[in-house]
């Protein structure tokens, strides 16, 4: 869902890409000098697809992530997200795309303590500012869908890691996101609750909804679709898995 009013350039063919890089380039100047953590990154993925972004730590994965999701801008190059260029947008203009049509998974969950579950997937709704029949509806469906109807009840702390990185998917699927951005989503989680949640998360995928996910895990990276290798701020290797 992208709001008319804040559009910008349409770009030809790269409408139909959900997310579409050209040589984009980030640059920090830190102690006087100028460190390149991206450089001329050229990534293009379609609606529907569930990328992984494979390096290492410091490879430059939340970074690209982050730009992805409009936390943070790039220094040069173009990003254009679900055909719009987002490369020069207003702050208030990226803050309201985000919210509305992108969706956050986190290494950390990212919870709200004192919120329990069924207020954690209702507090993005409220921004969005759906009333609150509509919020109650769709935050069951939610909860419904994932299986964790049981826990509306709970707070962040009395749930396991795996049960906290559930809820933090229903908040990212709650907004029927275009885009769901998954930064080591087992990051946290053991190899059990691990591979549950890359099983939740490709048959979410497998709905429809298209999926980027940053991981330090060849072995998790290897779940998704197609992998994209980056190494100090590079892409090295693209690899693409057959469907069975
Ligand atoms: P990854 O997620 O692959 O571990 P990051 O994108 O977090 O990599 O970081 C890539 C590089 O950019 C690292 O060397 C990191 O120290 C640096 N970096 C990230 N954010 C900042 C920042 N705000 N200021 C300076 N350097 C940063
Ligand atoms: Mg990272």
């Amino acid at each position: 869902m992208y709001d008319n009013e804040h559009k910008c350039s349409n770009i030809g063919q790269n409408e139909k890409k959900m997310i579409h890089t050209r040589n984009l380039t980030k640059q920090y100047r830190s102690g006087g000098i100028e460190h390149t953590i991206l450089q001329n990154v050229n990534i293009d993925i379609e609606a529907g697809e569930f990328v992984s972004l494979l390096g290492p730590s410091g490879s430059g994965k939340s970074s690209l992530i982050n730009m992805f999701g409009l936390i943070d801008v790039p220094s040069s190059g173009n990003l254009i997200l679900m055909g719009h260029d987002v490369t020069h947008l207003k702050e208030r203009q990226r803050v309201n795309l985000r919210r509305g049509s992108i969706g956050f998974i986190f290494q950390d969950f990212g919870l709200i303590e004192e919120l329990n579950a069924f207020e954690n997937l209702e507090l993005p709704l409220q921004y969005l500012k759906y009333s609150k029949k509509i919020r109650f509806n769709k935050v069951n469906a939610i909860l419904e869908r994932l299986n964790i109807a049981h826990l509306r009840s709970f707070y962040p702390k009395q749930l396991t890691s795996a049960q906290k990185q559930l809820i933090g998917i229903g908040r990212a699927l709650v907004i029927e996101p275009d885009i769901i951005l998954a930064d080591e989503p087992t990051g946290c989680l053991n190899s059990t609750g691990g591979s549950s949640i890359m099983q939740t998360l490709n048959s979410i995928n497998e709905s429809g909804s298209t999926i980027v996910m940053a991981t330090h895990s060849a072995n998790e990276a290897e779940k998704a679709q197609r992998t994209i290798q980056l190494f100090d701020g590079h892409i090295i290797t693209e690899n693409i898995k057959q469907r069975l």
